[in-house]
């Protein structure tokens, strides 16, 4: 039989053969998970590119949301020829993992990317610098078992590189450490050492680090503009075009999906509680647990403001953190266009109440 794809290429190995040696299913072959859209899988194998869903068998089974296929994992697929679609019969034991909780079902973990090889913690050079920051997602990479790399990114943005560098190994020792300017194309090729052919990446790091636009030097091409124009077609489905493994020319693979944003928002949710230690102690005496520190009444953190305990400009910093955080967490939980319309909701509804007090 002549097949559209070589194995290796795609990742596989002799561990994931061993794993697939153990099952005991008529007929199957290993496919690797290339995209997951509700229940949905796109797959690439032997045969060439294929859709496919779970059997019911496997969703019996299944002991929590982390044994379900995700992104990167390798699976045991059957055809049939009911309607199209292959069908998945088991999980290859993943190598590595990436776990976030999940959105609705409580105690219960999600895979949001299997089987990285090297994960690419990415900071900006300029004000995104923040070493607290990039241990905790140093931390993230260690759980997952993939193999931690540091990015510094722009470069063409940062006088004094060399005393950076020596910050950043500090408190990573023994992580490999680089340093490009995405935007000037110079010494991202570094990343190409990763991007070896069988290999799978996956970037972490905050929102503005710069991931897409090394993600794309690596494709050779604006993969965003593509999936804009995609998304267009499909009317508003936005993660669609996001949650996948993405196959770069070199032969290396990249993982990019909203899991590993929601991965930084909660990476930086732990931070922002950690890092603002102080405030968080002050408004667990506010009367409502809920309170926003604004116009509440009994608010402890305002009454520390008014007498001066609390430095404003240290307050300003983590309302501007917490407003990113809640922001990033809509757009993550209702796509980007029905966040804009749930804030224009806000909005009007604080208009409203504005009238009405306005009216007494
Ligand atoms: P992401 O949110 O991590 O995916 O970040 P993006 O790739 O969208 O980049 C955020 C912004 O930083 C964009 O305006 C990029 O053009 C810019 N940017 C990316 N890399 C560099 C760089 O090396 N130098 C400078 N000056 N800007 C960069
Ligand atoms: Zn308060």
């Amino acid at each position: 039989m002549e097949s559209y794809e070589n194995l290796t290429e795609l990742g596989w190995t002799a561990a994931f053969e061993a794993s697939f040696d153990s099952l005991d299913f008529p007929d199957i072959w290993p496919a690797r998970v290339v995209r997951e859209d509700r229940g949905h899988f796109r797959l690439i194998s032997e045969e060439g590119p294929q859709s496919g869903k779970i059997t019911g068998i496997f969703r019996h089974h299944a002991q929590s949301v982390a044994d379900y296929p995700a992104v990167g994992d390798w699976v045991a697929a059957t055809s049939t020829d009911r309607d199209g679609l292959v069908r998945i019969h088991a999980v290859l034991s993943r190598f590595s993992a990436f776990t976030r909780k999940h959105a609705r079902l409580e105690n219960q973990a999600q895979v949001v990317a299997a089987n990285v090889n090297t994960v690419v913690l990415v900071s900006g050079l300029d004000n995104d610098y923040n070493l607290r920051r990039m241990e905790r997602y140093l931390t993230l990479a260690y759980e997952s078992g993939a193999v931690p790399v540091i990015l510094l990114n722009k470069t063409d943005l940062c006088d004094d590189l060399e005393s950076r560098l020596a910050e950043v190994a500090a408190i990573a020792p023994g992580v490999p450490l680089h340093a490009c300017s995405a935007q000037n194309e110079e010494g991202f090729e570094v990343l190409m050492h990763y991007a070896k052919p069988g290999q799978t990446l996956a970037f972490l790091g905050s929102s503005g680090v710069g991931k897409s636009t090394l993600i794309n030097r690596l494709l050779g091409y604006d993969r965003q503009k593509v999936g804009a124009v995609r998304e267009s077609d499909l009317k508003g489905r936005h993660t669609t075009t996001h949650r996948e493994l993405i196959r770069l020319p070199e032969g290396g693979m990249v993982i990019d999906t909203p899991g590993m944003r929601e991965l930084q928002l909660w990476a930086d949710e732990k931070g922002l509680q950690n890092s603002f230690a102080d405030i968080a102690e002050l408004a667990a005496a506010c009367r409502f647990r809920d309170c926003q520190h604004q116009q509440e009444p009994g608010c402890a953190v305002r009454s520390a403001l008014e007498k001066g305990e609390l430095d404003p400009v240290r307050f300003e910093s983590y309302a501007k953190q917490r407003t990113e955080l809640h922001e990033l967490k809509e757009r993550l939980t209702y796509g980007a266009a029905g966040a804009e319309r749930r804030k224009w909701k806000e909005v009007s509804k604080i208009q409203k109440n504005f009238k009405k007090r306005w009216k007494k």
